[in-house]
């Protein structure tokens, strides 16, 4: 075995590693899944970013972050879970279609929206090595609109809302408060700001544990308001 087929072959065994040890990592497609440096949000995508009121939708607080893609429209740009869980929910068709996926040791719920190409399926047990969809690729985008040329990621602290399955999504089971958030508070009840819950998380150990629960008892002040 050459020296460069061993490197590789270790980069794959921890980042294997790492996804059994159920680590939380960004969930989408770049070299360091930790470096939280190497994502930017898009320029009304930060979490709390208080959306205008369009038909149908009231104002509300941005419940998730709006991750930038990476590299070109002409390539894929898969979709990962971002730690261990189990799929709850699909909504496979249009815009809007939407993977969840149940963490139970964290006790949170991540959301990935605005996903094509879905791989997963209801009640699959999941890693943060498992892709799960892709960003819209050129045809999808000239479709739907290049507004959604991100991966919109929440991550809840709360059970989303149960509902029964449409025929176009056979698959779905909730729906989120994504939309929903009319107030700070009503933001803060339901979510955590998800960039910094994966800063917090980080690797799995007690030191990590005292850090977050610190963390946990300051409130979301949102970064900027309005458009
Ligand atoms: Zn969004």
């Amino acid at each position: 075995m050459r020296m460069k087929d061993v490197r590789r072959l270790m980069v794959l065994l921890v980042a294997l590693r790492e996804a059994l040890a159920c680590d939380w990592m960004l969930p989408v497609d770049v070299p360091d899944r930790r470096d939280l440096e190497s994502v930017q949000t898009t320029a009304i995508g930060d979490f709390g970013h208080l959306r205008d009121a369009r038909p149908g939708v009231p104002a509300h607080h941005h419940a998730g972050c709006d991750i930038a893609r990476i590299g070109s429209v002409d390539e894929d740009a898969p979709v990962f879970a971002a730690s261990c869980g189990r799929v709850v929910s699909i909504r496979g068709d249009g815009p809007f279609a939407q993977i969840i996926i149940y963490h139970p040791e964290d006790s949170v719920w991540t959301v990935y929206e605005h996903v094509a190409g879905i791989l997963a399926h209801l009640g699959q047990t999941v890693t943060a090595a498992t892709p799960l969809a892709r960003i819209m690729n050129r045809r999808e985008l000239n479709r739907y609109g290049w507004h959604f040329n991100h991966l919109h990621f929440e991550v809840m602290r709360c059970e989303p809302m149960a509902m029964n399955p449409t025929s176009e999504s056979p698959e779905r089971r909730y729906r989120t408060y994504g939309t929903e958030c009319r107030t700070l508070e009503e933001l803060n009840a339901r979510y955590w700001d998800p960039l910094l819950y994966l800063k917090r998380q980080g690797p799995r150990g007690q030191e990590k544990v005292a850090e977050r629960r610190q963390d946990e008892k300051r409130p979301f002040i949102p970064r900027k308001e309005g458009p």
